[in-house]
């Protein structure tokens, strides 16, 4: 069990992660950051006091540590996030990993044609640091999509796992609320260990047997999206409670997967969007919670428990 957690601004240990949401985006740019974006200046200046504020804004519910699992491809920004890391004292988790399929292949094309040389890709971004930073990430990101796992998918997760069972990192994952139970059985066939893996977005679905199945295999559902638009926190608590009532607190873990800055994409908290934050949770879902039965304990669990758990390598 390896108890040091990399943070953008160095590593801590497992229990000072605090509450934990465990994923947020603090920018988001698809293709990656342009070069005005990663370097001081005005407009760096604006987005760092965006994230400044939302970070201030949770602070608040006692939250100290956020997963921002941005992919270079999304346009993972680490000079941002050491920055808004040392000026709020507020722990980030960065993520290695690939959002897309086509960013997969080319990156793969680029390393020689080889699964093994992104899989060396990722462990030298969690063991030495990302570009020549010196940050190093602290999970591992993997996506797929629907209606089945693609050929290159199941090889980009094949990489994952092999940089996760040779550094002992945990992954967390995208799903489109489906095929998590695939994504589990590929990863712990590959030697990862269950409880190293969060199978995320598993709130788009409303399935108890899917959920269930994922959390009797050993690993943790993320209800990550709360407060995004396409469906009702009412059905993502309702779904959430469910599990609680069923003895599952221990497997679920929550954030938003909201984005604080999205260049080209739409301002949080205003709008359609009003809800998407990242306070969302702890002012109108935790009350949803609470009517619905759930107790303080299990909302600890949730937030404080399962992510030490995740990241120590701890078992639920
Ligand atoms: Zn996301």
């Amino acid at each position: 069990m390896n108890d040091a957690v990399n943070t953008v601004a160095g590593p801590i240990t497992a229990d000072q992660l605090g509450r934990t949401l465990m994923h947020e985006h603090v920018f988001v740019q698809y293709g990656g950051p342009g070069a005005d974006m990663l370097k001081p200046g005005p407009q760096r200046d604006e987005i760092v006091s965006v994230c400044c504020e939302y970070v201030s804004k949770i602070s608040r519910f006692g939250v100290k540590s956020l997963v921002d699992p941005t992919t270079v491809d999304l346009g993972r920004n680490v000079p941002l996030m050491v920055e808004i890391a040392t000026k709020t004292g507020y722990n980030i988790l960065c993520a290695t990993g690939i959002y897309s399929t086509a960013t997969y292949l080319q990156v793969r094309e680029r390393l020689g044609n080889s699964p093994d040389a992104v899989a060396a890709l990722f462990i030298k971004e969690l063991t030495e640091g990302i570009n020549d930073t010196g940050v190093k990430a602290a999970v591992i990101k993997v996506v797929t999509g629907q209606p089945v796992i693609s050929e290159a998918e199941h090889e980009l997760l094949l990489a994952a796992a092999k940089a996760s069972v040779e550094t002992g990192a945990p992954i967390i994952t995208h799903t489109e609320g489906i095929l998590g139970d695939k994504q589990q059985q590929i990863l712990c066939s590959a030697g990862v260990p269950a409880h190293r893996i969060m199978i995320g977005h598993s709130c788009i679905s409303t399935d108890f047997a899917y959920h269930m199945g994922i959390v009797q295999g050993g690993s943790y559902l993320g209800f990550d999206r709360f407060g995004m638009p396409g469906m009702s926190d009412e059905v993502r608590a309702a779904t959430l409670l469910k599990l609680i009532e069923a003895g599952c607190a221990a497997h679920l873990m929550v954030s938003h997967d909201s984005v604080w800055y999205w260049v080209g994409g739409p301002k949080i908290g205003t709008g359609p969007y009003k809800n998407w934050h990242p306070a969302n949770f702890f002012e109108r879902v935790i009350p949803l919670l609470k009517q619905g039965g759930a107790a303080d304990e299990h909302i600890q669990t949730v937030l404080q428990e399962n992510p030490r758990r995740f990241f120590s390598g701890a078992k639920p």
